[in-house]
């Protein structure tokens, strides 16, 4: 059972930002409404994930550390109307496995929380603890029993850096929730969680963009929602990585999706290729299959062409229709 899960962790478990990726997921799947991550060491020794949500009863902690627990599915069909980020049930055992991992967790309704330690998928404790409401999760020592994959990782200062852009993902894709991210002793992210994403947007990327962008918002008739903001022209760059968009909530990429926006903007005979963008599309969960690939970055989509006629259109219109 140790060993599969060791295979299994291997999936979902790639280094420290998939750790984090999986435990903000979980806690904004949770309701939190603020969550703080800090790490030292590029999160390969410790990493603290903090959040008000709803927590997570006693009884319950020692099977959400099994694999395939998760509470957000029950049924086959459900899994075809996932509003939740996480649905596989894999992360907890998958981090468990490669990790010494500490959990504080409290439901509102308890008056006690509970503290349980997991290394190696071997559980060492469960007891009761006073705590606030929400759930704290520290992980500390990534692969410290399988040296092999420790290796793999790269620098602490490299490790940080991915865990950076990963949080201003989770922050523009969640304008409604509060994050704070703390490397070593420095903040390098506090975000309010008052729903604004360009204040989001300044908080990132800083004045000049901001003060050169144009809003989106366009509903179509079957329910798609496109909102957000693309860079005029002028801040075009020359890679993809100011591309940002999201589906329900989800940072994903899509051939689709980038193709379309590119191609609006060349009509405009920009310098770079690729725009800024901060995109938030809402879809109907039917029309989507985000069940494809464990870490769920990709998604298919039910229109493809259409697709790429919306984006392709609602990009060039606001393009056009506001001045540059
Ligand atoms: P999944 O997110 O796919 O359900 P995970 O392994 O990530 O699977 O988590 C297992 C379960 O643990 C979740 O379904 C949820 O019930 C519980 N859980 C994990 N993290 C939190 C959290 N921060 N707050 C509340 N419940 C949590
Ligand atoms: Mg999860």
């Amino acid at each position: 059972e140790q060993t599969i899960d060791k295979i299994a962790a291997g999936e979902v478990i790639e280094r420290p930002s998939s750790i984090v990726k999986e435990l903000v997921e979980n806690a904004i799947d949770a309701g939190a409404t603020a969550v703080t991550v800090e790490i030292k060491e590029g999160g390969i020794s410790f990493i603290r994930i903090t959040d008000n949500g709803s927590g997570i009863e006693a009884e319950q902690i020692p099977t959400a550390f099994l694999r395939h627990a998760t509470s957000k599915i029950r049924t086959a069909e459900d899994l075809l109307d996932v509003t939740s980020l996480g649905f596989r049930g894999e992360a907890l055992s998958s981090i468990a496995a490669v990790c010494q991992v500490e959990l504080i967790s409290k439901t509102p309704e308890s008056l006690t929380g509970t503290r349980y330690l997991i290394e190696g998928g071997k559980e060492k404790s469960l007891e009761e603890i006073g705590a606030p409401s929400g759930t704290t999760f520290l992980v500390r020592n990534i692969f410290y029993n399988t040296p092999a994959r420790k290796k793999f990782l790269k620098t602490p200062q490299t490790e940080t850096g991915y865990i950076s852009e990963l949080m201003e993902r989770m922050a523009l894709s969640h304008p409604e929730v509060s994050f704070k991210f703390i490397a070593g002793s420095q903040v390098k992210l506090h975000t309010s969680g008052n729903h604004r994403l360009k204040d989001i947007i300044y908080n990132i990327y800083g004045r000049d963009i901001t003060n050169n962008l144009l809003e989106v918002e366009k509903t179509f008739e079957n329910g798609m929602k496109i909102t957000g903001f693309i860079g005029k022209p002028v801040i075009s760059r020359g890679n993809r990585n100011f591309e940002n968009y999201f589906v329900n909530g989800r940072y994903i990429k899509s051939k689709i999706i980038s193709k379309a926006i590119e191609d609006a903007y060349q009509s405009f005979m920009m310098k770079h290729k690729y725009p800024f963008t901060v995109l938030h599309f809402q879809i109907d969960t039917e029309m989507l299959d985000i069940n494809v690939h464990p870490t769920k970055m990709e998604l298919r989509f039910a229109e493809n062409e259409k697709l790429y006629e919306d984006v392709y259109h609602t990009i060039l219109n606001t393009l056009s229709h506001k001045e540059m």
